[in-house]
C-alpha cells in the first residue's frame, strides 16, 4: 500500500467538497479531494441549474461541476478519483484509506452528500428530468402553470407542495396515511390553498408516459415524457389516474455516512450532527453540505459550508502544529 500525507483531505467532490478545497488551498494548506465518481456530485447529474447566483441564464450542472473542480485545482488542490473505504479519526493525523492508498491528514472535511430516496417504480430513472423531479425549489419553475403531483408525507413534501402551489396550476398531494406527517402549521396553510388537492391513503403504483418531442422538465430532447401517475387507495384498493406534467418525489434522502457510523455522532436518519460551524463531535473533522444536519440542502448552502469548514480546519491545523501557542 502507498502512503500519502496532506494537511487537509476532503472526502467528496461535490460543491461542498470543492468549495472547501478552494478555501483550504488558498490558505496555503496541502489539499486533497477524494472523489469516487466524477467531480461535481449531484450537480453533475443535473441538466440545468437556475438558482446558483452569478449565471444570468442558468448553467449546465456538468459545466458548474467542472468549473468548481478547476477553480480549486488551479490554485493547487489535488483530486484523486478513488472511493474512501475506511477512516480512523481516533487520533491526529487522521487516517483515510482507499483500496490502494493510506492517506493521513491533520484535518478532514466530509462532504459525501445525500441522495434523494427513489420510489423504485418502473420507469423512474428514464423519466428523471422528463417529468420526475426530486427538488421543488430546483425544478418547480419548469412546471409553471402546469399540474403537478407531490409524493411524500413529511415537512419536505408539505413545503414542496406549498412552494409549487405558488407556481403550478394545480398540486396533487399524494400521501400514504390518513393525513401527512408534516407539521400542523404547514397542513393548515395547505388545506386553505385552493389549488392543492389531498390524496390520503394513497400509494403511487406506476407512471403514465408516452413518446413525445415536447419540452418537459429540464430535458428538451425527444423521448418518453410523463403524463401522470396511477395511485392505489390503500384502504379501498381502488386505483385512479392523476394526469399531471410533473411528479415531485419527496420521500426522504439517504445520507452517505455508513463509513462514519462508528466514529461520528449521526442523527437517526443518518446525517452527521454538525451545526453552522460544520464541527462534528471529533475535533479536526468537519461536515459540509447535504451530509450534515441542516434545513436547506442546495448547491449554494453546500458551497457555503465548504468555506466555513475550511476556515475552521485551518484554525484546527494551526493549533495542532503549534500546541503551546
Ligand atoms: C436531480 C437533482 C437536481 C438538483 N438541482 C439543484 C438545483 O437546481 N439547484 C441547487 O442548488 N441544488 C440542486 N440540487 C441539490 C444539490 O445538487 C445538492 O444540494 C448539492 O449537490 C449537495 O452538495 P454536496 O457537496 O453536499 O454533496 P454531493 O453533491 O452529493 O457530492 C457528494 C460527493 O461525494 C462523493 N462520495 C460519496 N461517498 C464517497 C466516498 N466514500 N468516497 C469518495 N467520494 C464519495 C460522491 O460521489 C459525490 O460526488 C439537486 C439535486 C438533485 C438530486
Amino acid at each position: 500500500m502507498q502512503t500519502s500525507e496532506y494537511d487537509i483531505i476532503i472526502i467528496g467532490g461535490g460543491p461542498g467538497g470543492y468549495a472547501a478545497a478552494l478555501y483550504a488551498v488558498r490558505a496555503g494548506l496541502r489539499t486533497l479531494v477524494l472523489e469516487m465518481f466524477s467531480a461535481g456530485g449531484q450537480m453533475a447529474e443535473t441538466d440545468k441549474i437556475d438558482n446558483y447566483p452569478g449565471f444570468d441564464s442558468g448553467i449546465e450542472g456538468f459545466d458548474l461541476a467542472e468549473r468548481m473542480a478547476k477553480g480549486a485545482e488551479n490554485f493547487g488542490a489535488e483530486t484523486v478519483f478513488a472511493e474512501v473505504t475506511s477512516v480512523d479519526f481516533s487520533k491526529t493525523p487522521k487516517i483515510i484509506k482507499t483500496r490502494d492508498t493510506v492517506y493521513s491528514a491533520l484535518a478532514v472535511v466530509i462532504a459525501t452528500g445525500a441522495a434523494p430516496r427513489r420510489l423504485d417504480i418502473e420507469g423512474e430513472e428514464m423519466l428523471r428530468n422528463r417529468g420526475v423531479a426530486y427538488c421543488a425549489s430546483c425544478d418547480g419553475m419548469f412546471y409553471k402553470d402546469k399540474p403537478v403531483a407531490v409524493i411524500g408525507s413529511g415537512n419536505t413534501a408539505a413545503g414542496d407542495a406549498l412552494l409549487l402551489a405558488n407556481i403550478c396550476s394545480k398540486v396533487y398531494f399524494v400521501h400514504r396515511h390518513d393525513a401527512p406527517h408534516a407539521e400542523q402549521t404547514y397542513l393548515e396553510i395547505l388545506k386553505n390553498t385552493p389549488n392543492v388537492e389531498f390524496f390520503p391513503n394513497s400509494e403511487t403504483a406506476s407512471f403514465i408516459y408516452e413518446n413525445s418531442d415536447s419540452n418537459t422538465g429540464t430535458n428538451t430532447s425527444s423521448g418518453k415524457n410523463l403524463k401522470g401517475i396511477i395511485i392505489n387507495d390503500t384502504v379501498s384498493g381502488a386505483s385512479r389516474e392523476i394526469l399531471c406534467d410533473g411528479v415531485f418525489v419527496a420521500v426522504g434522502r439517504i445520507p452517505n455516512t455508513k463509513l462514519f457510523a462508528n466514529q461520528l455522532d449521526l442523527t437517526a436518519q443518518g446525517y452527521i450532527t454538525a451545526e453552522e460551524n460544520t464541527k462534528t463531535n471529533i475535533p479536526g473533522v468537519f461536515a459540509a453540505g447535504d451530509v450534515r444536519t441542516k434545513p436547506v440542502r442546495q448547491i449554494i448552502t453546500a458551497a457555503a459550508d465548504g468555506a466555513v469548514a475550511a476556515k475552521f480546519a485551518e484554525e484546527y491545523i494551526f493549533s495542532a502544529r503549534n500546541p503551546h501557542s
